[in-house]
């Protein structure tokens, strides 16, 4: 039978479990716990200038199995950024 409830609930990608911790963070040990970003350049070639692009890196843990799974919190900035490079190299 098809899944027609929208609140499903996440699950495990590894084990399948639902009992997903959705808001772990990244612990440097002895650096405190550093929120990381991930990112692309609009233009890496540019020695200056390179219009980084960033958001907010997502962990979710398993709390079955241990798995962890990042997610970029806005990933259609970051592929926006990325189509725009493309148009440019090439429209060379
Ligand atoms: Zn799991």
């Amino acid at each position: 039978m098809p899944e027609t409830d929208p609140s499903i609930s996440p699950q495990c990608v590894r084990c399948g479990s639902d009992a997903l911790i959705p808001d772990a963070f990244f612990y440097a040990e002895g650096y405190g716990g550093a929120k990381l970003s991930v990112g692309v350049y609009k233009k890496p070639e540019a020695a200056l200038m390179k219009g980084p692009v960033r958001t907010e890196l997502k962990l979710s843990v398993c709390g079955d199995c241990g798995h962890v799974e990042a997610e970029a919190a806005d990933f259609r900035a970051l592929w926006a950024a990325y189509v725009e490079r493309l148009s440019r190299e090439f429209g060379r």
